[in-house]
């Protein structure tokens, strides 16, 4: 529900508050002029399933919208939660996290989302773009606590090539070119993709075309988990 009415937005607020969690922003640093790591504290005792790695969360960036963002790190018992916010000015969401502080309060909701870490898999692959920086930072931790493998693939502007680093993220840079050229880049990771979980993710054009590629290599669609971060013009997905 990226865009309701005002009054809508707010009924559901008040007849769903135990679904808003109140926290406040307690950190802030710009790791580069287009991202933005803020630290959320609340108190998660009450949230209505526990966060997997991989899951998602909601603001209310406006009045009348809503916006979807991937922790980087979330604790639960100590209310915390990190996100990597991609400051492309383009949009509501950008412009709301751009102008976040230290001491505002806002309301998370969540978590949820089709992505979660696949636990079954001791192999994995995630791939995305500049929106899912905090996506793979969580998923990558969390490969790496259990001792599996993580490959990390990100399509970025040259001029944030540098990003992954930032994060201590062994990655991968493609660049933004729909894989026209670059597919072999997968193939880099090795021929043993059955053991491997695919988390793809970011431009939706990118997704399609990656998706039908690992398909066409044998990849079962049990092994592929999808969620696009946005799509050439098309507001808040
Ligand atoms: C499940 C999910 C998880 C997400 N997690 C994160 C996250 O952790 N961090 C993060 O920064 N973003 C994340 N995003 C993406 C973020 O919600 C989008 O960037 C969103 O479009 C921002 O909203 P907006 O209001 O700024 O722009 P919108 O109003 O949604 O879009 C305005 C215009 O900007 C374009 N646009 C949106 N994103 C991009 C982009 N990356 N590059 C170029 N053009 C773009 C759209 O096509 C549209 O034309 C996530 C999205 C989803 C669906």
């Amino acid at each position: 529900m990226p865009r309701v009415p005002k009054w809508m937005a707010n009924a559901m607020e008040s007849l769903f508050s135990g679904s808003y969690h109140p926290v406040q922003i307690t950190a802030v640093s710009y790791l580069a002029d287009h991202l933005k790591k803020v630290r959320f504290e609340g108190d998660f005792s009450k949230l209505s399933k526990p966060f997997i790695p991989g899951n998602v969360i909601e603001f209310r960036v406006t009045d009348t919208e809503f916006r979807h963002y991937t922790p980087s790190f979330f604790d639960m018992e100590k209310g915390v939660c990190e996100v990597l916010f991609y400051l492309h000015g383009k949009g509501p969401g950008s412009v709301w996290a751009e102008r976040i502080r230290v001491g505002d309060t806002t309301k998370l909701l969540g978590p949820g989302g089709k992505i979660r870490f696949d636990g079954q898999a001791t192999r994995h692959l995630c791939f995305g773009d500049e929106t899912s920086l905090g996506l793979l930072k969580c998923l990558y931790d969390e490969a790496l606590k259990r001792n599996h493998q993580c490959q990390c693939i990100a399509e970025l502007d040259p001029t944030h090539a540098e990003w992954p680093g930032l994060l201590e993220l062994k990655c991968i840079n493609m660049e933004k070119d729909g894989f026209t050229g670059d597919r072999e880049v997968i193939d880099k990771i090795g021929p043993d993709l059955q053991d491997t979980a695919f988390y793809l993710t970011g431009n939706a054009k990118s997704i399609q075309i990656l998706r039908k590629y690992l398909t066409e290599k044998g990849v079962a669609g049990k092994q592929i988990h999808t969620e696009p971060y946005w799509s050439e013009g098309k507001p808040g997905l």
